[in-house]
C-alpha cells in the first residue's frame, strides 16, 4: 500500500493530515525521511512518525530448496514429511510455497513469506519460464514438439495451455519449458501424446537455477540479486 494510506489507516487521520506529516518530514521509512506520499510500503517496512515506531518490520524470507522425491510441497501434513520439515529457520512456519511440485517430482522449490513476490512469480500473465527435465515410459514422438507448442485444451479448467517448448534430449528424455503452472501439467501434457512421465525434475524458475552443489533436501537463502530478479 502507499505510505499516505498506511498513515491514514494506522492513526485514523485523513489522507490530507497524512500528507502534511509527510511534507513536514516527520515520517521515516526504513530509517530514512520520506517525502513521497506514494511510497510503497508493506509489512516488511519499518515506519516511524517522529520518535514513535508505527510498524516494526517483519523478517522477509526468500529461500530455495532442492526438493527430494517423496517430500510433500505443503506447509503441514499429518502423514508425509513436507518441505517445511526440511528447514531449520525459526520463522519457517510463516512461509508459503511459490509453485508446488508433486510428491514424486524433485528439484527447485521457492519458499517465501512475501505474497507480492510469489504472486509476481506465479501469475500466468508474468510468463516466468519453469524448466523441467522429464523422463518417460515410451519414446517421445517428434510430433509432440508441435503439439506442446500449440497447447492442449484442459477441460477441467477450461483453458488451453500456453505454448510450451519441448526439446527431445534422448528417446525417453526431454527438457520442457512451461510459462504457467497448472495442476499436474507436465504429466497431463505427456498423457496427451500417449506417453507417461516416469521421472520429473524442476531445474529452474525464471533466472533461478538449482545450483549443482545444492543436494536433495538442502536449502539456502536467496541473494538480494536473486530476489530482485522477480
Ligand atoms: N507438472 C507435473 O505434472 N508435476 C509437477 O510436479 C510439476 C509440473
Amino acid at each position: 500500500m502507499k505510505l499516505d494510506r498506511f498513515l491514514a489507516k494506522q492513526s485514523s487521520m485523513g489522507r490530507t493530515a497524512a500528507h502534511r506529516l509527510i511534507a513536514a518530514k516527520r515520517v521515516r521509512v526504513d530509517g530514512e525521511v520520506c517525502a513521497n506520499n506514494q511510497q510503497e510500503v508493506d509489512r516488511f517496512t519499518r515506519i516511524e512518525l517522529d520518535e514513535t515506531v508505527l510498524q516494526q518490520p517483519e523478517r522477509a524470507l526468500y529461500l530455495m530448496l532442492n526438493k527430494p522425491v517423496g517430500i510433500l510441497s505443503a506447509t503441514t501434513d499429518p502423514v508425509h514429511p513436507t518441505v517445511i520439515d526440511l528447514l531449520d529457520d525459526p520463522d519457517k512456519h510463516t512461509l508459503h510455497i511459490a509453485g508446488r511440485l508433486d510428491r514424486g517430482t524433485s528439484g527447485l522449490v521457492l519458499l517465501t513469506n512475501d505474497g507480492r513476490w510469489s504472486k509476481r512469480l506465479m501469475e500466468p500473465v508474468e510468463r516466468v519460464p519453469k524448466v523441467y527435465l522429464v523422463e518417460t515410459a515410451e519414446d517421445i514422438i517428434p510430433e509432440a514438439i508441435a503439439a506442446f507448442a500449440a497447447g492442449f485444451y484442459f477441460h477441467t479448467e477450461d483453458i488451453t495451455t500456453q505454448p510450451a517448448e519441448l526439446q527431445i534430449l534422448a528417446p525417453r528424455q526431454a527438457r520442457l519449458t512451461l510459462y504457467e503452472g497448472r495442476y499436474h501439467q507436465v504429466k497431463r501434457m505427456f498423457h496427451r501424446v500417449q506417453n507417461r512421465v516416469t521421472a520429473l525434475h524442476r531445474e529452474s524458475i525464471g533466472s533461478l537455477h538449482l545450483p549443482a552443489d545444492l543436494q536433495p533436501g538442502q536449502w539456502r537463502a536467496l541473494t538480494p540479486a536473486e530476489i530482485a530478479a522477480f
